[in-house]
């Protein structure tokens, strides 16, 4: 079907990827109809603060909507929440929800997204033990948070150093237990996981590296973490922070292919030429990672598919992809990133670490691949701009704090 032939769009999965692909197609001048399935009951909302300002009670639920629920019906988006999407008839261009109801399509956009992990352990079922991805899990947690109370957090990505960090700073006793030797492993260097296991150390955070959760223990309430080394952890509340799987059980259903997500091109389209996925739930080849197909999970790139797919569905001129962006809010620390640090040969530092003002800039040869700033928003925008023109600095250059980064990336080539 070509772009004009298009009149109705049905985009299933009303988070960050799906609320902005509703708005975005208005905004590029899609006219037919957009239906906006979710099976949360809020509108779409921004995730990230639910492990920050949210968690900490610092923010409410209408300051996490990604726009105002009355602007659905001003620009004549159907927004049906509380509802499930069950199956998609590819062959007659339909999708069921809930209830039996069929919808027809002329293109549809899967944005389902990811589920966090569950702990495969005996025991995860028990009053006290979270999982973190949705505002119903946060506010489920958040009471729960109380001055004094233990908190185990399993996993040491970033969202559970961020809760802990907020725990910490609810007067919490925390521990964290990471299988891995270092914090962030999956994330990022040595270097800025260890300045991240020294701040959380000196904030009071205890960390269990190497070690393996062997059982949940409590009766009806958690009551500790036993470790196979025999240990046992006391708690009140655990939290499983041990990474997510993309939601892709429409798109198994209905035989798109799936591999670490739906599979799509670099227009996100999947193997089928009417279906749309992103975000999450999404594989694609990137242009900042050498045309690989990846997976990532971030607001950027929910973002990212949201534009690709209004422009493909309008017909409008394609979007030029954005570096990958990424932050994280630890006590006051801001870490943005920029670009993707894989396969980086050589990191180079811009500050000192104890200052608790740095860049890490990643190389990989003569190329600067990624950053981590943490607390140098200069750095982390300068960095920004030369990995997404492909221009590039001798490390020499940005280790020279005297000279400000604004002028090295001027004079960059
Ligand atoms: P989601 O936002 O998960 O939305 C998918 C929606 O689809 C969900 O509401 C789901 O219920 C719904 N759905 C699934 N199947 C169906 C169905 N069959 N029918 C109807 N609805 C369905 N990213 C950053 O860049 N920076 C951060 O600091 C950051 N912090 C985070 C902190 C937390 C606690 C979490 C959970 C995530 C964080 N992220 C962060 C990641 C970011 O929020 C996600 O990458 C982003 O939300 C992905 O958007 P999405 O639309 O693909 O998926």
């Amino acid at each position: 079907m070509s772009t004009g032939e298009i009149k109705r769009v049905i985009i299933i999965g009303a988070g960050q990827a799906g609320g902005e692909t509703a708005q975005r197609l208005r905004q590029a001048g899609f006219t037919g109809d957009i239906t906006l399935i979710g099976e949360e009951p809020a509108a779409p909302y921004q995730r990230p603060p639910l492990s920050k300002a949210y968690l900490k009670g610092d923010l409410d639920m209408d300051r996490l909507l990604l726009r105002p629920t009355n602007l659905y019906s001003e620009e004549n988006i159907t927004l049906l929440t509380s509802l499930r999407a069950v199956w998609i008839d590819r062959a007659n261009r339909k999708v069921r929800v809930e209830g039996g109801r069929e919808l027809p399509y002329d293109a549809l956009v899967l944005a389902t997204g990811a589920r966090p992990r569950k702990l495969p352990l005996v025991g995860a079922d028990l009053d006290g033990v979270f999982l973190f991805r949705t505002a119903a899990d946060a506010d489920a947690l958040r009471p729960r948070m109380v001055s004094g109370a233990k908190l185990v957090v399993i996993g040491a990505g970033y969202i559970g150093l961020e809760a802990a960090a907020v725990a910490r700073q609810l007067g919490l006793d925390v521990t964290v237990i990471e299988m891995a030797v270092r914090p962030l492993a999956r994330v990022t260097s040595p270097e800025v996981a260890g300045f991240f296991l020294d701040e959380h150390t000196r904030q009071g955070v205890r960390f269990v590296l190497g070690g393996q959760p062997a059982i949940i223990k409590g009766r009806e309430r958690v009551t500790g973490v036993a470790l196979t080394d025999g240990s046992e952890i006391p708690a009140d509340i655990v939290l499983a922070g041990i990474g997510v799987t993309p939601e892709v059980t429409l798109a198994q259903q209905c035989g798109l292919a799936v591999e670490n997500g739906i599979v799509t091109n670099r227009q996100c389209l999947t193997s089928d030429p009417a279906i749309y996925a992103i975000g999450d739930c999404a594989s694609r080849p990137m242009a900042h990672f050498e045309q690989r197909v990846a997976r990532l999970e971030s607001v950027h790139n929910a973002v990212e598919g949201a534009k690709i797919v209004a422009a493909a569905i309008t017909g409008g001129k394609p979007h030029t992809e954005e570096a990958p962006w990424f932050w994280s809010d630890q006590y006051d620390l801001k870490l943005q990133i920029a670009g993707l640090f894989q396969g980086y040969d050589r990191v180079v530092l811009r500050g000192v670490m104890a200052d608790r003002a740095f860049a890490a800039f990643y190389y990989k040869g003569p190329k600067l691949i990624a950053v981590d700033a943490v607390n140098r928003p200069a750095e982390y925008l300068g960095a920004k701009m030369l990995i997404q023109t492909g221009r590039t600095v001798a490390p020499s250059e940005l280790e020279d704090e005297s000279r400000p980064m604004k002028e090295i990336v001027a004079a960059a080539r």
